[in-house]
């Protein structure tokens, strides 16, 4: 793989980095697509990446479909996949992790105590390798793509962030591989996540700037659908992820919450209209 970057930076090609953990479905496939219409190779890497997953996570069950996932890579036309195997990542005697530190301790790194330094590590190892121009990540794992987004500032690393947009079902839920864990009553149980994020927004469309207000609206949601185990509903700062007094600038409102074993995560971004006191929402 280093060998091909090399070569793809000596012909000045613009290449797209598409970094996944495979089980790919229709949200990865919008970020190939779009590396897709603004490189001109395109790289896909699929690992399982085995230091972001706590001891009591699910790094053992997690859905691995390499077949279908190159078949779907092909038929997009990616140029190369880039599936190396753990060992091959983290050699006997591998001992140097990245730690972003501060945005990594709260909300998902609170809760997944040593994630955010598996994903900093493997990201960064990811770039070493493959040499992207532009690497894509999708705005579902929002506090991921902070992290990742500060590190390539800190280390003054080549690469230019490219952030998409939350690829949803039909009725709301927003994609995710940890979807399949669901059985039917989980997977209707689910779209309390949606139905959360959704008055959220319709509570900030109707004026309300009050974060307090939006988290108690948020959990009587959760508190209404018993199959649904509320983590944390918050409303941060898009910069810092720290807890707001008031959505008055780009913010998150982020949900995790389980759903029998299985952990969803979602959340809505918000921007302040140029123009106006209204907000866009991102959603
Ligand atoms: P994963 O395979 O879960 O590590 O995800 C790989 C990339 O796909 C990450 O940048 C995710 O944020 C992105 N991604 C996952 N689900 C979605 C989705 N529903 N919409 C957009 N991007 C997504």
């Amino acid at each position: 793989m280093k060998e091909a970057a090399r070569l793809a930076r000596a012909e000045n090609k613009i290449v797209g980095l598409v970094p996944t953990m495979g089980a790919l479905h229709a949200g990865h496939m919008a970020l190939v697509d779009r590396a897709r219409r603004e490189c001109s190779q395109v790289v896909t890497s699929i690992f399982v990446n085995p230091t972001q997953f706590g001891p009591k996570e699910d790094l053992a069950k997690y859905p691995r479909t390499f077949e279908a996932d190159s078949q779907k890579l092909a038929a997009a036309g990616v140029d190369a996949i880039f599936a190396p195997q753990p060992a091959d990542i983290y050699p006997p005697n591998f001992h140097t992790y990245v730690n972003v530190e501060g945005l990594s301790d709260r909300l998902e790194g609170r809760s997944r105590p040593g994630h955010f330094r598996g994903v900093a590590t493997v990201v960064l190892k990811l770039f070493e390798i493959c040499q992207p121009t532009y690497a894509y990540f999708g705005r579902k794992d929002a506090q991921q793509v902070r992290i990742i987004t500060q590190m390539v500032r800190d280390l003054n690393l080549d690469v230019e962030i490219v952030i998409c947009p939350i690829v949803r079902e039909p009725d709301g839920l927003a994609l995710s591989s940890r979807n399949a864990y669901l059985n039917l009553d989980e997977r209707k149980a689910a779209l309390v996540l949606n139905r959360a994020l959704t008055a959220a927004r319709d509570e900030l469309a109707s004026g309300t700037r009050d974060p307090l207000l939006l988290q108690s609206t948020m959990q009587k949601i959760f508190a209404a659908e018993p199959r649904a185990a509320l983590d944390y509903a918050e409303v941060v700062d898009a910069d810092t992820f720290e807890p707001v007094t008031r959505v008055s600038r780009p913010c998150y409102v982020l949900i995790a919450a389980f759903l029998g074993k299985t952990r969803l995560i979602d959340n809505l971004y918000i921007e302040p209209a140029p123009t106006s006191d209204d907000l866009v929402f991102h959603f």
